[in-house]
């Protein structure tokens, strides 16, 4: 393969991961998993602006996705002198479509963005954000949603007919690693996905 084709080849993995990120709806995920496949791809290290700002970019992120401590406007403001670093400054087209990719996607969801420096995702997606748990109203206790558990993170008995004094169904949130595989089997709707508002970090600005 010559090295026209090698470079083809990359292009079209650069478009891939944008159409495998856009199947993401939060935005902060969608960003996250394109600078993370970039890095691991197409990203060549030779040229300053694009590898050592999509290294920062994908650590800025995680903070945001994660809430870590100590996330706060200035990481929206550097990601945002990222972007801009990598359109002016990088080397090829690869990192200047990196970089327009993170400053397209902070400018339409900007909002979004903000909503998660308060703790919140309101797709539902960044999953150290969110809880599922059981609707005691809803849940009739028929136990499909503890057999598909593999992580013992639901707590429960199945009720059989004649028999009361059951107590209702609930999930461990230590244990639950929020996999979605109950919600896909419960017949009747009972299980939520609810956002863990977080306290909101104070603001270093
Ligand atoms: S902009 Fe191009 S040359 Fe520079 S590190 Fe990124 S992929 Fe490599
Ligand atoms: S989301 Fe996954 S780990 Fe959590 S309770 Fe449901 S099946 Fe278990
Ligand atoms: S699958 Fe749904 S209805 Fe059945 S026990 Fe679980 S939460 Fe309750």
């Amino acid at each position: 393969m010559n090295e026209e084709t090698l470079a083809e080849e990359k292009e079209r993995k650069l478009e891939d991961i944008k159409k495998e990120a856009e199947e993401r709806a939060c935005p902060v995920q969608r960003s996250l998993y394109f600078v993370e496949e970039f890095l691991a791809g197409p990203m060549c290290g030779k040229c300053y602006p694009c590898s050592l700002g999509t290294y920062e970019a994908k650590l800025r992120l995680i903070s945001i996705a994660q809430h870590l401590e100590g996330v706060n406007e200035k990481d929206l403001d550097a990601l945002k002198r990222i972007a801009s670093q990598m359109i002016v400054g990088s080397y090829c087209i690869k990192g200047r479509n990196t970089g327009k990719f993170i400053m397209d996607i902070l400018t339409s969801s900007m909002d979004e963005f903000q909503q998660h420096l308060s703790g919140i995702c309101p797709k539902k997606e960044c999953i150290s954000l969110i809880e599922y748990v059981i609707n005691p109203d809803l849940c009739i206790m028929c136990g499909k949603c503890l057999e598909v558990c593999k992580y013992g993170a639901i707590i429960g008995e199945p009720k059989k007919p004649y028999l009361s004094g059951y107590s209702p169904f609930e999930i461990r949130q230590k244990r639950c690693t929020k996999c979605g595989e109950c919600i896909k089997v419960c017949p009747v709707g009972a299980i939520e996905v609810i956002t863990t508002q977080i306290e909101e970090p104070v603001s270093s600005k």
